[in-house]
């Protein structure tokens, strides 16, 4: 019979060279503009309107790649990328991610696949042990992790249970939802204001608290706000507190804020997004302190820990709440393991229905860098922003805004806005590296995001020194 498809053996002939090419790819990345150079609209142009009609050859499908996306890519990958936040990756992940794809696996639930479910079990537990989170995190006691695409997802998936937990399950009948209260620090990512909005609760219930000095939500005013909304006749019910905000890498007191919590029958939600990796390290895991009183937590492997993208760690406290927020059985999912009640149906812990077997790429990393090879890396990324931040302090051009506590450096050029941004955009428009800027306390500030895989003390030092002199050309002009 005719067929079109790919022969396993044309598969592993152009499987080979795909892989070479990444590894060319890698190889090379340096010589790449880091920030694309494309102007709007040059990629789709040189795209042909019309999809081919006849099959084409996997040659002229890489020669495309090369020629027309290629000049389109910002390199993410490059050492010397320090935009927004890291999106690392690794080998391992990479063929993890690739032996995901070869075996196609759909986990929706338990029967679908059990070693989709079963690993990605068993690697959260380890991730768990790895970052000395509470006990009630793991499958063996009371909760549980479950992998979700992004921190935003993770977000909308703790205010819709913290919902329910609020409304006892009743949320759809009218007259409850209106008088929920959920609370953020102004530095709060805006996928809260998102999930928020999603889940029904309405912006206007959002509030919004003061932070301190070092960028971190202020737990005295939290618990003044929930006290003002409750004498309301408000209910408060969610606080999303973190872990290295998006902005200036702020560090939430979780103690204190999940303590007021507990008092106040609010669900804690933390987000660790970014900074969460850290906790693979001791001494960087007192700003998790007070985790405990969490009922929610996720971090995501995809920013810092060396895994593709999509990938986040979503721990619960409380497996059932979420469970009984998101189950619903229709008759064709119905068997035997789900009603024996012995096993996990993921889907039931998350927005989604299908999932990826995205456990693998994780377990490739675990296992081929081990505990302590992350480790040495997440502590290298650290000791650079450090390095870098103290170049900063002791030049008379530039400042520091805060005292970086991880990976992140927010630093200025003393003179104006305008020509920090400048600063900026020459720098980036060199293509030698990348980096992007914030408003802190109404001034710009740049970021110094330190946290791609392959960035080495050379490379922090080179941008350092491009920095530099990038300002003094701008200030002679
Ligand atoms: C990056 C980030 C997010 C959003 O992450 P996604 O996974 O892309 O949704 C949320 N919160 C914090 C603190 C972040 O750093």
């Amino acid at each position: 019979m005719k067929n079109y498809h790919l022969s396993p053996s044309q598969f592993r002939e152009e499987g080979k060279k795909i892989i070479d090419w990444i590894a060319d790819y890698y190889e090379n990345i340096e010589k790449y503009p880091v920030l694309s150079q494309v102007e709007p609209g040059e990629v789709i142009e040189k795209l042909p309107n019309n999809p081919p009609q006849k099959a084409e050859s996997f040659e002229s499908i890489m020669k495309d790649m090369d020629e027309i996306i290629m000049p389109g890519i910002t390199h993410w990958q490059s050492p010397n990328f320090y935009a927004y936040f890291p999106s690392n990756t690794s080998f391992p992940s990479i063929l993890g991610d690739l032996v995901s794809s070869g075996l196609g696996v759909q986990g929706m639930i338990w029967a679908t696949s059990p070693a989709a479910t079963e690993l990605e079990t068993r690697v959260l537990d380890w991730l768990a042990e790895m970052m000395d989170m509470p006990e009630k995190f793991k499958s063996t006691s009371s909760g549980g992790g479950v992998i979700q695409d992004t921190a935003s997802t993770s977000a909308l998936t703790a205010v819709i249970a913290a919902r329910e937990r609020a409304t006892k399950l009743e949320s759809n009948k009218s007259g409850v939802r209106q008088k929920l209260v959920a609370y953020v620090s102004s530095q709060t990512h805006s996928s809260l204001e998102k999930a928020i909005k999603m889940a029904g609760i309405g912006s206007d219930n959002l509030r919004t608290i003061d932070v301190d000095a070092t960028f971190a939500m202020r737990p005295d005013l939290l618990e003044e706000q929930i006290q003002g909304d409750k004498s309301n006749g408000f209910l408060p019910f969610f606080v999303c507190a973190t872990i290295g905000t998006t902005s200036s890498n702020g560090m939430d007191p979780i103690r204190k804020i999940g303590e007021i919590c507990n008092n106040q029958n609010c669900w804690l939600h933390v987000d660790a997004a970014m900074a969460g990796t850290a906790m693979l390290c001791p001494e960087f895991r007192h700003f998790k302190d007070g985790v405990e009183l969490a009922d929610s937590y996720c971090f995501n492997p995809h920013k810092w820990m060396f895994t593709n993208f999509d990938c986040d760690v979503f721990w619960v406290g409380n497996r059932s709440e979420l469970i009984n927020t998101f189950s619903i059985l229709p008759e064709y999912l119905k068997n035997k393991a789900t009603e024996s009640g012995a096993v996990f149906d993921y889907r039931d812990w998350h927005v989604q229905l299908g999932r990826r077997f995205r456990a693998l790429k994780l377990w490739f990393v675990i296992r081929q860098y081990g505990v302590e090879g992350l480790q040495y890396h997440i502590r290298k990324h650290v000791e650079m922003a450090r390095d870098f931040a103290r170049w900063v302090d002791a030049s008379s051009d530039f400042e520091l805004m805060v005292d970086p506590p991880l990976n992140l450096v927010c630093f200025r050029h003393k003179s104006d806005d305008e020509f920090n941004l400048k600063l900026m955009n020459a720098v980036n428009e060199s293509g030698k590296a990348f980096f992007t800027h914030t408003k802190m306390n109404g001034r710009i500030a740049l970021r110094m995001s330190i946290g791609q895989t392959h960035t080495e003390e050379r490379h922090v030092k080179q941008t350092w020194e491009l920095i530099q002199n990038t300002a003094k050309k701008l200030s002679l002009l």
